[in-house]
């Protein structure tokens, strides 16, 4: 820390994002990134649009907005467009939380829910989830506080059913319900069509996993007209052009692709039950994923042992040093022959430890 860092910060811990490694070429199964390329659509408007680069991007991403309300059947005053979820999730700490109006989370979910409250000054709750890690959703109940709900969650890949969504928006009327769907193209019901319902609700979402855009930092939220122009409040203060235009482009273009993303989501999706299945062949006990990645332990290797000699054999999954978390690993679903590779990884790594 230098002696002009601002006192404000002091105690500031930063998220850390999972290891992105250039010395060697490893399977990557930590960051939750798709193993499929970008749809070919998003990759030629992206080429098309450095033509252009010499003028800012459009604010207001106008294209991208009236392409996204017509896919999701919202209006076009009904989204924004974001650097990656990570932004809208930073706008919602900042619009709609401050000293007096805290956060509420479970204790186990993305990582980035503690910092964006500590960088806003933002105090937060953080409700244990139940010993299975299903969230206890009477906790989200009538809480008087900006809730933020990861659905499916994150690590654990465990999802709400929409009633139990619509419970916990229904009975906080009065504060922001934001449930952060980054996962939810890999099988669970979006809470999108709740936002006409519930003028509470901020639906988040990205680019990054299902339409293989994770390098592009594509977000966005979804939600009344009156939340989307405070996110735009907060924006405009911000980064007008926070979306660039290749990004804004492959959106585009992505959005238009709908079956590649379809054939990609079912894809992952049947990789990710057949994971499952051989890793409780190989003693491990699996969580119900429904998100792009499994989190699972080794009943006989330690967390830990089994993330580090996984990366001795070039393979890379997430491991997080939480108490909680400890014994498990986060393995994001990559293709079916990666999938075989951790199997094979897994067995010798059994022998070794004989
Ligand atoms: N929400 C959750 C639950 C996530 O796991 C992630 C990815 N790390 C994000 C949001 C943010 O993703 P991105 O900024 O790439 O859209």
């Amino acid at each position: 820390m230098s002696r002009f860092f601002s006192g404000k910060y002091k105690s500031l811990v930063p998220y850390t994002p999972g290891e992105q490694p250039k010395e060697m070429q490893y399977i990557k199964l930590n960051t939750n990134e798709s193993p499929f390329p970008p749809s070919k659509k998003a990759q030629e408007y992206a080429q098309k649009e450095t033509e252009h680069l010499e003028l800012y991007s459009d604010p207001e991403c106008r294209d991208l907005v009236k392409t996204a309300a017509e896919y999701f059947g919202i209006n076009t005053d009904e989204i924004i467009f974001t650097n990656g979820s990570d932004e809208v999730l930073n706008f919602a700490f900042a619009a709609f939380c401050d000293a007096q109006n805290g956060a509420i989370f479970p204790d186990i979910t993305y990582g980035f829910y503690p910092v964006f409250a500590e960088l806003n000054f933002v105090p937060y709750e953080e409700i244990p989830l139940n010993d299975d890690f299903t969230v206890d959703v009477n906790s989200f109940c009538n809480v008087n506080k900006t809730v933020f709900i990861a659905n499916p969650n994150a690590p654990t890949g465990l999802a709400l059913s929409l009633d139990d969504i619509e419970k916990i928006i229904k009975s906080n009327p009065d504060n922001i319900v934001v449930i952060d769907e980054a996962y939810v193209d890999f099988g669970t019901e979006s809470a999108v069509n709740l936002i006409h319902k519930y003028d509470n609700l901020l639906v988040t979402g990205t680019f990054s996993k299902s339409r293989s855009m994770a390098g592009a930092r594509l977000g966005f939220g979804i939600a009344n007209e009156d939340i989307i122009r405070d996110l735009n409040t907060v924006k405009y203060s911000t980064n007008p052009y926070n979306v660039n235009r290749m990004t804004m482009a492959a959106g585009v273009g992505a959005l238009l692709d709908n079956e590649y993303f379809e054939n990609n989501c079912k894809e992952i999706i049947k990789i990710r039950e057949y994971t499952k299945s051989e890793l409780k062949k190989l003693e491990f006990t699996v969580t119900d994923s429904k998100a792009n990645f499994v989190f699972a332990k080794s009943d006989r290797i330690d967390g830990k042992t089994l993330y580090l000699k996984l990366k001795e054999k070039g393979i890379l999954v997430r491991h997080f040093d939480k108490e909680k978390l400890s014994r498990y690993n986060r393995i994001t679903i990559g293709t079916k022959e990666q999938m075989d590779a951790l199997f094979s990884a897994v067995k010798e790594i059994k022998e070794e430890l004989k």
